[in-house]
């Protein structure tokens, strides 16, 4: 009993429909993510299970970067104040948001180092060795490290953080169409992993005095919250020849003359894990989608009195099972009720609980209850288990999908709309002519960032007038409040 009341107070105080920031503050420290007590402001120790999750999510990472081509390398932390000075809106947009190195041991450094914010300055000095001739081209490489940031804003486990988990994919190219298919390559990558996350991602180009610092263009990844708020996880940019010039990143043509190469990056940061989380869960926990769950089955014997050990086997066998059938499954034979187990592996976000007790094991079946839903529970007939259980992990994945689908359509709102009273939280679309102060008009009016141009679909604005300025219409736009 004493252990029931233990795990019972980890229930979550705050409901998700009531106080989404409230419940993720909460919940992610309840369900074992993070530990937020380090003594520096916003940055957070990963406990095992939320790193469990975050390797997965790398894992599918690395197994896209795999399938098309591109190296792993691994970069230093430290980069040199002269490299990261060559790009001057580089510098212009990162500089107040680094941390310096001044001292080595008792020493003044001649030259200040600092924590890479990200990795272009790190890495484009050395590109510049690595690529000498057109038959060094492409170059396809990406890491997955640390960065720094110093934010000054009210600091969030994985969403907003100063030491920050960070994936970025570095690309260079002999021409501008290659770098721009590499950034239509780099969004179908993206489009693949946020498929097995469950979340519908915005893909948006950001408009000109919102692009990365350096680049050319910049798309942003945004997932809406429930909240109606956007949470930008990563962005593809392309940077044509911005760095390769102040890096000299030059390459050999066939005819011997010499010309920069055009360089592309697509970045995610650990926000990611913050979006599954924030998205799926709900107030009796977090809910994983199964491709990320360190656990995705837990078993659980409903014990009988007498029965005890007849039920034990059945559920050793049945977890042994669906383990030789590559399914991350946990027996759960602790001495807690059955019920007490149900909350802990509620909380943890375990996709699917299958239990088997007595009544189970005549009927040559088990019960699995599915996370993502309420009370919902199916039966699968020990003949069929393995297919069965992996079939259930399948349609998890499917409707944890189509559910954020149907949620972001419910949140995308015609600005003309919230002049007759529509609620505003989500994301607004509207026509726009093009000119900066049109879009910047309805960000102050409505309190609202440019997410930018849809690149995810196309629709046309040709008929359409601008939602400022009733001018014809280039493009249609996004807008939303960020965090
Ligand atoms: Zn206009």
């Amino acid at each position: 009993m004493a252990e029931l009341e233990s795990e019972q107070s980890k229930s979550v105080p705050v409901k998700k429909s009531e106080d989404f920031m409230g419940w993720y503050n909460e919940i992610v420290e309840r369900a074992d993510l993070a530990d937020k007590r380090y003594p520096i402001k916003g940055m957070n120790i990963w406990r095992p299970y939320g790193w469990s999750i975050m390797m997965r999510v790398d894992g599918l990472t690395r197994a896209e970067m795999e399938r098309t081509g591109h190296d792993e390398v691994q970069f230093p932390l430290l980069i040199p104040e002269h490299l990261f000075n060559k790009e001057a809106d580089h510098i212009k947009g990162f500089g107040g948001e680094v941390f310096w190195v001044t001292h080595a041991g008792h020493n003044k450094l001649d030259e200040r180092w600092l924590l890479r914010p990200t990795s272009e300055t790190a890495m484009y000095e050395i590109f510049g060795l690595w690529v000498r001739s057109h038959a060094d081209l492409p170059l396809r490489v990406f890491q997955i490290c640390n960065t720094f940031r110093y934010e000054t804003k009210q600091t969030r486990a994985f969403m907003r953080v100063r030491e920050i988990h960070f994936f970025e994919d570095h690309s260079c190219f002999a021409t501008y169409e290659e770098a721009e298919a590499h950034v239509e390559e780099d969004l179908a990558i993206a489009t693949n992993i946020f498929k097995r996350l469950g979340l519908p991602v915005l893909m948006s180009k950001r408009p000109e005095w919102d692009k990365f610092a350096g680049a050319h263009y910049s798309v942003g990844l945004d997932v809406i919250m429930p909240s109606g708020r956007t949470l930008q996880l990563g962005s593809v940019h392309q940077y044509r020849t911005n760095f390769s010039i102040p890096y000299e990143i030059t390459y050999e043509k066939e005819d011997g003359t010499h010309e920069h190469v055009h360089q592309t990056t697509y970045g995610m940061s650990e926000r990611v894990v913050g979006a599954v989380i924030g998205a799926h869960g709900d107030d009796r926990g977090i809910v994983l989608p199964p491709a990320v769950a360190p656990v995705q089955v837990v078993v659980v014997p409903i014990p009988f009195k007498g029965k005890e050990e007849l039920v034990l086997e059945a559920a050793q066998a049945v977890t042994e099972r669906l383990r030789e059938a590559g399914v991350r499954v946990k027996l759960d034979d602790a001495e807690e009720t059955p019920g007490s187990k149900y909350f802990k592996w509620e909380l943890k976000g375990v996709p699917l609980r299958v239990e088997i007790g007595p009544r189970d094991i005549d009927g040559g079946h088990v019960m699995v209850a599915l996370r993502h839903l309420e009370k919902v529970k199916e039966k699968v007939p020990l003949g069929e288990l393995e297919g069965g259980v992996i079939g259930l992990l399948d349609r998890v994945e499917t409707e944890l999908m189509e559910r954020q689908q149907a949620f972001a359509e419910e949140r995308t709102i015609e600005i003309g709309d919230i002049a007759e009273g529509k609620d505003k939280a989500g994301v607004l679309v509207g026509a726009w002519c093009g000119q900066d102060a049109c879009a910047t008009e309805v960000e102050t009016t409505l309190n609202v960032k440019t997410l930018g141009v849809p690149v995810d679909s196309e629709p046309d604005a040709s008929e359409d007038s601008c939602v400022t300025c009733g001018g014809p219409a280039k493009h249609w736009v996004r807008w939303a409040a960020t965090y």
